[in-house]
């Protein structure tokens, strides 16, 4: 783990001996933490033939083909809208063998669930031998994606995997999936990086401005403060915070919000939402204020948070999320939104 400094400790201690790995592992950790670049590290050194100093030799036929993408004894599972949108490049590639599986379906949106077809796959390929590797590993990421036939699916192959393989699950929400998978799992924890370890992360990329901002921005994952930097996005969530903190002062109405957020990614914006109506619901019962604070200033003073009302904020986000695939009115799904926040934070 050059790379990641945070993670070394957690490293070292998971690869001291793998032929003692647990066969069911998952990797957990605040979004931000590298959670999936070390799970391909990981996967690349219990392939590779010649590791070194618990680091894969990056030269043998194993490392070869796995930074190719071509591997035979890895899969990779996630989903549609992650194939697509290509987090990790070389976790796309990988899963470039199990998309026809969604591209069978036609759907107007990108799908945001890894289905039970991708696990039947996986059992179909995983019982026939390896072909060059010692070991064969499936990533399946997020894990928490995994609809319960999926889930309940690869349940089974946890409690009587096939000899030499091993499988990483990776999950921000591990209390997402199913507690059954989880008992079957070893868990290992990703710690957040001290704010001074991300920040010089960054500067590698961006000015120590733009750093201090990413990171206030994702509360301080500096992988994900670096994607939204690479993907110019964090003028846009500026605005969006800016905006949410507009409504809740009472300087814009519902309906006006809703039409200045119209362009942007409708998935992306719930996300956001979900995040600030959870970071004000903590900070409004006293659970610490939320680092972009700094950033765009808002003010609680005024405002009366009811926790019924919120809750049932969190429940039209997630409805939103489940017919996101459909044809909707995305225009009005905004508004109502915004009124029902309205409602939570001014009642
Ligand atoms: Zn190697």
């Amino acid at each position: 783990m050059r790379n990641w400094l945070w993670a070394q400790p957690t490293w070292e201690r998971t690869v001291g001996d793998l032929n003692a790995l647990h066969h069911g592992l998952l990797l957990t950790g605040a979004p931000g933490t590298a959670k999936r670049e070390f799970a391909m590290a990981l996967s690349q050194l219990l392939l590779c033939g010649e590791p070194n100093a618990a680091q894969p030799c990056g030269g043998c036929q194993n490392c070869v083909l796995f930074m190719a993408g071509t591997h035979p004894d890895f899969h990779a599972l996630t989903t549609e809208l992650e194939w697509r949108d290509g987090r990790m490049k070389l976790v796309s590639a990988y899963c470039n063998r199990y998309q026809d599986i969604a591209a069978r379906e036609k759907r107007a949106a990108p799908s945001r669930v890894i289905a039970v077809d991708y696990i039947r796959l996986l059992i179909e390929r995983f019982y026939t031998h390896a072909h060059i590797s010692a070991r064969k590993v499936a990533l399946i990421v997020p894990a928490e994606r995994m609809n319960i036939n999926a889930a309940n699916a690869l349940l089974k192959l946890l409690e009587e995997p096939p000899t030499n393989s091993i499988f990483i699950l990776v999950s921000a929400l591990p209390g997402n999936l199913p507690a059954t998978i989880r008992s079957r799992c070893v868990q290992i924890g990703l710690p957040l990086p001290t704010d001074e370890v991300a920040a010089a992360w960054l500067r590698q990329h961006m000015s120590a401005a733009e750093a201090t901002q990413a990171l206030a921005l994702t509360n301080g994952g500096p992988v994900e403060a670096g994607e939204l930097f690479a993907k110019g996005l964090l003028p846009l969530q500026t605005e969006f915070l800016q905006g949410l903190a507009e409504l809740i002062a009472g300087k814009i109405g519902a309906v006006a919000l809703a039409a200045r957020f119209k362009p942007h990614d409708f998935l992306q914006w719930l996300d956001w939402l979900h995040r600030f109506s959870c970071e004000l619901s903590k900070w409004a019962c006293g659970g610490g204020v939320p680092r972009w604070h700094a950033q765009v200033r808002l003010d609680l003073e005024h405002a009366r948070l009811s926790r019924e009302k919120m809750f049932a904020l969190y429940d039209q986000i997630g409805y939103y999320r489940k017919i996101a695939q459909e044809p909707l009115n995305e225009q009005l799904a905004m508004e109502e939104l915004m009124f029902a926040l309205q409602r939570a934070v001014r009642n």
